[in-house]
């Protein structure tokens, strides 16, 4: 056994000197976000100060809190400046001199408890204030605490070696942090680049920012009482952004302006969500509903994320589900860190929470607006149906939610709910939903439902034609295309014709696939329908996608099973039974014509029948002329 017991425990110790330059380069991934940090600590020095204040620690505190955001050109300085809390010597050796002892944490267990929840501080983290070195090559820190003791200064430089300096005075409490802008930043020393990284991560910091170049003339004034030159600088931020607000407190022009601001698009959205989660979540925020012009318009859209009104990120997609994410907005939350990342992000529960909350949020939205103002809703229902429809086709749950008050639009233009509908179609048919999917196209089919008084719902989307599973296979009613079965309420009575002769005719027309039948129709002007089985044809149509949506298997056209409907009510049709055992060139035209009428009423015709359609409505003109 040795002499000397060898020590077996320790704590792995760091040079700051190996420490500096990892923190310059991996700390963050942008530069400019040491500007972000440096405010930070100076609105959090505000807050504390204001804490200690509201606890009666701190006496004689004027309520004119600021910070100062000063760029100096000349001596190549840029500078943040608060009339905070302050740091003493002792403070400035453990916050600033010690990596990682952090002073926001120091302070929460002091004045807040434990988890520090709700007290709007905003450093977290620890190496805020390093975040400088990734611009600056020395910085100075002079500050004045709230305590009484003398001001101090510290000057630090890049390589982790620092100083105190002597005999250094400020005026009033505070801290002034001095960075030295290295020569391959500079462009932090442009006035223009400083303002857009204040603009993009301070707009809404809790303390008033002011911006001064020094030594220009042009500071940010606001004008005071429309005077020519009784100007007062005006803060670069908005204190009291709007999410922080009580919803009811909020005036409908307030959310518009916001959105303006935010967004620079001057259209009006077409509605807003202020959400307000208390417990057990934690966030703020106010989210809309853009208005998409027309479908060149990008669906893409962007919810700022904040931390305690400090700007964390804008491209989160994890903060809604992927069918909401055209929704625009803001969202404040204290519990994810500012220095969030893509992988925190995808794993956190919490987040998963907040998106789940949003997703009811948006729900709650939809079904309040139909129920406080139908009219209104019924405006703005062409503009949100693709969403709520998309939403509710990939989302069960967001279905449930907002099922009663989804829409059906009706070839009159009325719209009803699918409960209005069957309760109107009650006399008629029970547990089906007629609709068309080209009202134009379908105009003959339509006439038919609606001259016996059946509504026709309009469902021309690709979203809608997919929804409609969902729909049925939750409410137990069917959704049937007019051109798919004849209602029992287009049936009528009258002499039945059964000629296998014409039926034969028609089946060589339209080969295998067609089956001819006779029936009674009410209306007498249509002599013969084609119908198509509503499950074959959307098989064929679901085949369809899948060719056009690349299966790689070439799949085969599925042929679908129709028929062809002879209206036994029709002059034409008792014309034709008449003639058909006798035969002849006139009586087959006829029956051609026939065909492709009925065929042009569902379809449009392919080259073959519409050379043949065409050649015999040129004869049957001339021969009328003869
Ligand atoms: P944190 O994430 O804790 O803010 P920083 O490295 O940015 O980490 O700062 C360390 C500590 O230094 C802070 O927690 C705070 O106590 C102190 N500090 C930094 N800037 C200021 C300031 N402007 N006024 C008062 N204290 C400050």
């Amino acid at each position: 056994m040795s002499e000397e017991k060898r020590e077996m425990k320790g704590g792995i110790s760091v040079d700051t000197e190996h420490l500096f330059p990892i923190i310059k380069k991996w700390l963050y991934s942008e530069k400019e976000i040491f500007l972000r940090e440096i405010v930070s600590n100076a609105a959090d020095a505000v807050t504390k100060l204001k804490r200690l204040s509201s606890l009666g620690e701190a006496k004689d505190v004027e309520d004119d809190f600021r910070i100062d955001v000063t760029l100096d050109r000349e001596a190549g300085t840029l500078t943040v400046s608060d009339n905070g809390i302050g740091m003493n010597e002792d403070e400035i050796r453990r916050y600033i001199c010690q990596i990682a002892l952090s002073g926001a944490l120091d302070f929460i267990e002091k004045y807040e408890g434990d988890d520090g929840a709700g007290t709007g501080i905003i450093g977290h983290f620890g190496l805020g204030f390093y975040s400088a070195f990734m611009v600056s090559d020395t910085v100075e820190v002079v500050s004045k605490s709230w305590d009484g003791s003398p001001a101090v200064g510290l000057k630090c430089n890049e390589d982790g070696e620092y100083e105190f300096m002597p005999d250094v005075t400020r005026d009033g409490r505070g801290t002034d942090v001095v960075m030295h802008i290295t020569e391959d930043e500079k462009e932090f020393l442009d006035p223009a680049r400083v303002r857009s990284v204040l603009n993009k991560y301070c707009s809404f910091v809790p303390v008033e920012i002011y911006f001064t170049v020094e030594g220009e003339e042009h500071h940010d004034h606001e004008h005071k009482d429309g005077e020519e030159c009784d100007c007062v600088p005006k803060p670069v931020n908005d204190v009291h952004p709007l999410w922080q607000k009580q919803p009811s407190e909020c005036e409908d022009a307030e959310y518009d302006e916001f959105y303006h601001k935010l967004f620079t698009d001057f259209r009006e959205p077409l509605f807003h969500i202020h959400v307000n989660a208390d417990y057990p979540l934690n966030f703020k925020g106010i989210l809309y509903f853009p208005r998409i012009a027309s479908e060149f318009d990008s669906l893409e859209g962007q919810v700022k994320l904040y931390y305690n009104q400090v700007f964390v990120s804008d491209s989160i997609k994890e903060l809604l589900p992927d069918y909401l994410l055209m929704l625009r907005g803001v969202i404040d939350c204290p519990e994810l860190p500012l220095n969030v990342s893509r992988s925190y992000m995808q794993n956190s529960e919490y987040v998963r929470k907040m998106a789940a909350h949003i997703t009811k949020k948006v729900a709650d939205k939809i079904n309040s607006m139909f129920t406080t103002g139908r009219e209104e809703y019924e405006k703005l229902w062409p503009d949100v149906k693709l969403f709520v429809e998309f939403a509710a086709l990939r989302d069960r749950k967001f279905y449930d939610r907002v099922k009663s008050s989804l829409l059906l639009r009706l070839t009159d233009k009325r719209s009803l709910t699918l409960d209005e509908y069957l309760e109107a179609a009650k006399e008629k048919h029970e547990k089906t939903v007629y609709y068309v999917d080209d009202p134009t196209a379908k105009s003959q089919y339509v006439r038919m439902f609606t001259d016996e008084g059946i509504d026709v719902a309009v469902l021309d989307t690709f979203i809608e034609s997919q929804l409609i599973a969902t729909v049925e296979s939750n409410e137990g009613v069917k959704f049937v295309r007019v051109d798919s079965e004849l209602a029992d309420a287009l049936k009528g009575d009258g002499e039945q014709i059964e000629n296998e002769a014409l039926a034969d005719a028609f089946k060589k027309l339209g080969g295998d696939t067609l089956t001819v039948k006779f029936e009674n129709l009410r209306d007498e002007k249509t002599p013969a329908v084609l119908s198509l089985s509503e499950e074959a044809r959307r098989m064929a149509d679901m085949m369809r996608i899948y060719r056009m949506t690349g299966g790689d298997e070439p799949v085969p056209e599925m042929p679908v099973q129709k028929t062809l409907i002879l209206n036994s009510n029709s002059a034409l049709i008792k014309s034709l039974a008449d003639a058909a055992a006798d035969g002849g060139d006139a009586y087959e035209r006829a029956v051609r014509q026939v065909y492709y009428l009925a065929l042009i009423a569902q379809r449009p015709l392919d080259a073959d029948e519409l050379t043949s359609f065409l050649g015999d409505s040129y004869s049957i003109l001339e021969d009328g002329l003869k």
